[in-house]
């Protein structure tokens, strides 16, 4: 999807399709449908099944790791992207929020080493640290088609606790989750893992060759579905000779049964 195709559908792109509204905290299941938080801890409070979770699209019931919460799940970052260019996009109407004081204002700035918004007080702090001496800044008004799509390819963050700045960029093997680089040398210690662009590349090799042996099959299920009918048809009109040879040589008896009731 290009940028423009991409804008014009924003708003469709980032609706939950449960509470039919912009989705907060979104989570992604493993069938890759994606859900907010609190709709999916509402399905599970209802269902009454702890440490599973049912897809409300495709039925298909997962196992949820660790406590068994839906907050385990992984977030869709790249929804929350999508969440942040709307808010840039419509900054002149719905003011946007500063992560740091919470509060909502028009003149907004957006950093794309932080990867969040700061109020025009806040941004001064952000400004002053040392740390942060090489972020770029802009406010929000100020977004070019390239800024934003900077937004959209910005990178992951790890979701464990005092994580939030660490980008993801491992895959553990063992644990099939993407984690960052504090994450592999404590929780995931000892377990096999792979640069995570390497990771991407091996699944998206893998699903490319998937949906090409599932359009092979189809393929072959169509030419199959296209003998029959052939062979229905020679079928049927084999019947129809069969009927008429049957007709013409009871015709046939019948003249003679005449002719001799006649000579009688
Ligand atoms: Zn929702
Ligand atoms: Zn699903
Ligand atoms: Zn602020
Ligand atoms: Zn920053
Ligand atoms: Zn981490
Ligand atoms: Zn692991």
């Amino acid at each position: 999807m290009d940028i423009k195709t991409l804008l014009d559908n924003l708003h469709d792109e980032v609706s939950c399709s449960v509470c039919m509204c912009p989705f907060t905290d979104p989570k992604q299941l493993p069938c890759l449908h994606s859900f907010c938080l609190h709709c999916l801890n509402r399905i599970q409070r209802t269902s009454g099944v702890h440490g599973k979770i049912t897809c409300p699209e495709c039925r298909r019931q997962f196992q949820i790791s660790g406590s068994g919460n839906p907050s385990e799940l992984p977030t869709n970052f790249r929804i929350n992207s999508l969440l942040d260019v709307l808010a840039i996009k419509e900054c002149s109407a719905v003011n946007v929020k500063c992560r740091n004081c919470d509060k909502r204002s028009a003149k907004t700035l957006y950093c794309f080493q932080c990867c969040s918004f700061w109020c025009e007080e806040c941004i001064v702090a952000h400004n002053i640290m040392r740390e942060n001496k090489d972020h770029r800044t802009l406010a929000l008004k100020d977004f070019q088609d390239q800024d934003i799509k900077a937004v959209l390819e910005r990178p992951a963050f790890c979701q464990k606790k005092h994580h939030e700045n660490k980008e993801l960029e491992f895959f553990c093997k063992d644990c099939k989750v993407a984690i960052c680089n504090t994450c592999a040398v404590t929780l995931h210690e000892g377990h096999g893992k792979m640069p995570l662009q390497e990771a991407t590349d091996e699944r998206k090799t893998q699903i490319n060759s998937m949906i090409r042996s599932l359009k092979d099959k189809v393929r072959k299920k169509q030419k199959e579905v296209e003998q029959f009918n052939q062979k229905s048809i020679a079928f049927q009109s084999k019947v129809a000779e069969v009927k008429s040879q049957v007709q013409s040589c009871v015709d046939q008896i019948i003249a003679i049964i005449e002719a001799r009731k006649q000579d009688v």
